[in-house]
Formats: structure tokens, C-alpha cells, sequence
């Protein structure tokens, strides 16, 4: 995907302020934080939505990635919260799929 921001991030062309890196998964702080701690995990090929997700084996390393983050960030404890927001009514606003890890704060919940 030429035009895509994250695909951009995950060859180097752009680069943002990583803290993880491995051969399929990136990792960097988001932008616009909402959190003291507020990262994104993303694949490095091109998915577009998680309803594009079909490799079981990425998705698992996708979430095991948010977990190591967390410990990494020293969060796993106090907690945290995972987001990934599909398509206009999920919020979604880049479409290369991402993983948010909020955390050093109370998150609130969209739930509650
Ligand atoms: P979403 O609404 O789930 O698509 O989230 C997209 C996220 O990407 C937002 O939290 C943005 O702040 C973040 N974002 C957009 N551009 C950049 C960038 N250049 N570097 C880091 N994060 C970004
Ligand atoms: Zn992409």
C-alpha cells in the first residue's frame, strides 16, 4: 500500500519514535497521546481492517506484543486497556490495522 501511513512506518520511510521492533510487528507511540502511556502495535504487512485479520498467527503475536509492551512500560500491573477501533462507527481513522495500549492512568471505558 504506497499511500499508507503505517506501511510507510513499517519500511523506515517514515519513522516515528519506535519502542519494538521484530520481522512482522512495529511499535511506537502514538501522536496524539491519551494516556501517559499510549503506544501502537501494528503488523508490517498491509491489513487494512480486523475484518481483514486472517493470519491466526499474527493476531496472536499482535496481542502477546501489547502484553510484553505493557510489562515493558511497567503497567501490566496497574492495568491497562487494548483498543482496536473497525471502520467509521468503530472510530477508525488510519486504515493499517493497529493495536492501542493506553495505560499509566485510569482509562475509562466506553463500556461503562
Ligand atoms: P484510530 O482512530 O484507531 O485509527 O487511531 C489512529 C491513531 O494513529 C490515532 O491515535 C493517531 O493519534 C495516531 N497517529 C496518526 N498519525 C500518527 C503518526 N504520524 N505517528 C504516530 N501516531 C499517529
Ligand atoms: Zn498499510
Amino acid at each position: 500500500m504506497n499511500d499508507c501511513l503505517f506501511c510507510k512506518m513499517a519500511t523506515g520511510e517514515i519513522k516515528p519514535e519506535v519502542v519494538y521492533e521484530d520481522d512482522k510487528i512495529l511499535a511506537f507511540k502514538d501522536i496524539n497521546p491519551k494516556a501517559p502511556v499510549h503506544i501502537l502495535v501494528i503488523p508490517k504487512v498491509h491489513v487494512a481492517t480486523l475484518n481483514d485479520l486472517d493470519d491466526t498467527k499474527l493476531a496472536g503475536l499482535l496481542l502477546t506484543t501489547v502484553a510484553k509492551l505493557a510489562a515493558q512500560a511497567d503497567i501490566a500491573e496497574s492495568g491497562y486497556r487494548t483498543i482496536i477501533n473497525c471502520n467509521s462507527e468503530g472510530g477508525q481513522e488510519v486504515y493499517h490495522l493497529h493495536l492501542h495500549l493506553l495505560g499509566g492512568k485510569k482509562i475509562e471505558s466506553p463500556l461503562a
